[in-house]
């Protein structure tokens, strides 16, 4: 039994469930992660870290603890020369987010992603594959997740693959798959997307839907093609990064200042600000997304802005930002005016 109201329980009220993600390139900002592998050995190095961060999340508005076990599979352990830790790091990974969920009153998800290892034309990848999803699905039942995601990804046939180990194993918890859509609108292995959400819809995600990869200017097309055939919960968790009809994904993303390709390390300078954020929260929110969170580049403060526009009042909401307390909003005395002036002078052609 869910120690909360359960995730299904919670999409057959109509209620929208707030969902924080991208933990692994905050604790890259953070100084806890390392790009290139992408791995989640700050799990075992720094517990304390993931835990905070967890919190702060929370603070901020989510309503899941999501595992970091996101690229934790055996693949990726193998290619750091750490296969051996691979059952420690999940499960400790889970019992960090299962001791942050109950002091929190949020869900457990368990996290499962897009292997690497998995070809589409290559039948013989498809067992190892399962095998990867199946172990970690054994060990998120076994630490007490509420439910599972599955993420991030490209091929159709990989998340059938992830959605059918988490039906085999994962003792009738809930499934939240979510494709990452690249350029075009199809999967890598050329299905359209749309109809790739609905394919999982019919067997059996409880919510579908798209994140990572795509920041909220080109991921609402997606999502609006979607919604019209998709007759079940819809999840939506863009990168608030600014991509646009010319660069369709963060990964395609060029520095606005020199032309250089921005993704990965140079990223930062293409961020959404926090108007864009709320617009996107707001758009998804008419169109009906139940699911709604931010991936890849999110922090607390912008998901506070998402779970405000969707109409809550989280606890990190007392530090929302109210400018009138601002010095320079103040402008009482004639030298504060001056210090206005000089500041903003530039932009609001403040007279003399
Ligand atoms: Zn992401």
């Amino acid at each position: 039994m869910p120690r909360v109201k359960g995730l299904r329980e919670r999409l057959r009220d109509n209620e929208n469930i707030i969902c924080a993600e991208g933990y692994m390139r905050e604790l890259e900002r953070r100084g806890y992660v390392q790009y290139g592998p992408n791995t989640p050995e700050v799990v075992l190095e720094y517990p304390d870290q993931v835990r905070s961060l967890h919190q702060e999340f929370v603070l901020a508005g989510s309503d899941v603890v999501e595992a970091f076990t996101y690229y934790g599979h055996r693949a990726k352990m193998r290619l750091i020369g750490r296969e051996s830790d691979l059952e420690r790091l999940n499960r400790s990974a889970l019992r960090i987010a299962r001791e942050v969920a109950d002091q929190t009153g949020t869900l457990m998800a368990g996290n499962i992603c897009n292997t690497c290892v998995y070809d589409p034309k290559d039948k013989s990848t498809f067992g190892p594959v399962k095998k990867m999803f199946e172990e970690q699905i054994r060990w998120a039942v076994g630490e007490g997740a509420d439910y599972i995601i599955a993420e991030t990804f490209s091929d159709f046939g990989e998340a059938k693959l992830a959605l059918e180990a988490i039906q085999e194993v994962g003792k009738g918890l809930p499934a939240v798959v979510t494709l990452t859509a690249y350029c075009p609108d199809v999967t890598t292995d050329d299905i359209p997307i749309e109809e790739a959400l609905r394919q999982l819809e019919i067997l059996g995600a409880d919510v579908v839907g798209l994140n990572c990869g795509r920041g909220p200017e080109t991921m609402m097309p997606l999502l609006k093609k979607a919604r019209k055939i998709c007759k079940g919960p819809l999840a939506a968790l863009p990168v608030p990064f600014r991509t646009s009809d010319k660069e369709i994904t963060f990964q395609a993303l060029k520095d606005p200042v020199s032309g250089a390709p921005a993704h990965p390390l140079d990223i930062d300078c293409c961020r959404c600000s926090r108007s864009d954020v709320r617009r996107f929260a707001k758009e998804a929110r008419a169109l009906g997304v139940q699911y709604v969170g931010l991936c890849c580049g999110s922090s607390s403060n912008m998901l506070r802005e998402v779970a405000q526009e969707y109409g809550r009042t989280p606890a990190a909401g007392v530090y929302a930002p109210d400018m009138d307390k601002c010095t320079l909003a103040q402008a009482r005395t004639a030298h504060v005016q001056k210090r206005q002036f000089f500041a903003y002078s530039r932009v609001y052609n403040i007279a003399t």
